[in-house]
């Protein structure tokens, strides 16, 4: 039986972070500006504190100045709202990163709403959020950006395919299935109340699982040769006692079935990062033009 292509999430970030280091040479002999980054991180969470230090030395490798702002577990909301207020007037931060998530006393909405929009390189800003859903050009979410770029890999063309995307979280998969519909696929938008998924999902000539639950898409649910993109990232225990990682998609049944599929991990994670540093290198351009 053929084996799905497998997509190499790794080397497909590793390409798109060289072209933003290009950017960032060019930026700077054309404008003289260096592209700043500043990431936020309050309290202590284990997860965030890697993932900050991940977008922190990406964003060096890239050329670029990282501005790290770590803030005590107890911070009142209006002393980040002080903070925000700052670095949204600071002429060398062209990106602003609030890593989430935040400790439960802190308002999320209200903290990404005060990130000057210019400046909100995860896309998460309402009026991001709008540009994107009326179609405009925009600061697009991480995640959702690389999912298409690693879609466009397999088919550079997604016009016409049938597209499902499994959840709807305002991170992944809503601005996903907008991007996609961008991309003119037919669209439909799966979640926990959605009935018969399996069937829904056998319609896909493209699948993003964006769920959260290990392997529960089945290799029998997979169109013959679709492209499955899986951005669920879970760790289970394995058999020989310790852990691996897993993502929402069963991988060793979807690989006979499949087109093309991503791992986990090397899929969609390192995309992630790939595609805030070329957000902050467009913000960059986009304010030196102002
Ligand atoms: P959320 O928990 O916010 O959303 C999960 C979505 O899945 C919800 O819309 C939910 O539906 C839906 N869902 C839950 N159970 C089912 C089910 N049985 N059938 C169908 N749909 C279901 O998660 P995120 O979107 O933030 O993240 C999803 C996954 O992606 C996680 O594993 C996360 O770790 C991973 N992730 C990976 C990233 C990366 O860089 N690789 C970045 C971000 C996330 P409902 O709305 O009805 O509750």
């Amino acid at each position: 039986m053929p084996r799905a292509l497998i997509i190499d999430g790794k080397s497909i970030a590793h390409r798109l972070r060289l072209e933003v280091a290009a950017g960032v040479a060019h930026l700077q002999r054309a404008r003289g500006v260096v592209p700043g980054l500043a990431v936020v991180l309050v309290g202590e969470d284990p997860a965030s504190q890697v993932y900050v230090r991940t977008k922190m030395k990406a964003t060096r490798d890239a050329g670029m100045i990282s501005l790290e702002h770590k803030l005590p577990a107890g911070t009142p909301e209006a002393s980040l709202l002080t903070l925000l207020a700052e670095l949204n007037g600071r002429a060398d931060v062209h990106g602003i990163l609030v890593q989430l998530p935040l400790p439960s006393h802190i308002d999320t909405r209200r903290v990404i709403e005060a990130v000057d929009p210019a400046k909100d390189v995860d896309g998460f800003h309402p009026i991001n959020i709008g540009r994107l859903a009326s179609g405009a050009c925009t600061l697009a979410p991480c995640t959702p950006a690389g999912c298409v770029i690693l879609a466009k890999s397999v088919r550079s063309d997604l016009t016409g395919l049938e597209a499902v995307v499994i959840g709807r979280s305002n991170i992944v998969g809503k601005p996903v299935a907008q991007l996609l519909l961008n991309e003119n696929c037919t669209v439909t938008v799966a979640h926990s109340r959605t009935r018969d998924l399996p069937s829904i999902v056998r319609r896909a000539d493209l699948v993003v699982a964006a769920v959260g639950r290990a392997e529960m898409v089945r290799g029998d649910w997979i169109k013959p040769g679709a492209t499955v993109i899986d951005v669920g990232i879970q760790r289970v225990p394995a058999a020989d006692g310790r852990s691996r990682l897993v993502g929402d998609v069963a991988f060793d049944e979807a690989v006979d079935v499949a087109g093309a599929l991503t791992p986990v991990p090397g899929g969609v994670g390192p995309m992630t990062v790939a595609c805030l540093l070329k957000n902050t290198l467009r913000a960059a351009w986009a304010s030196s033009q102002v």
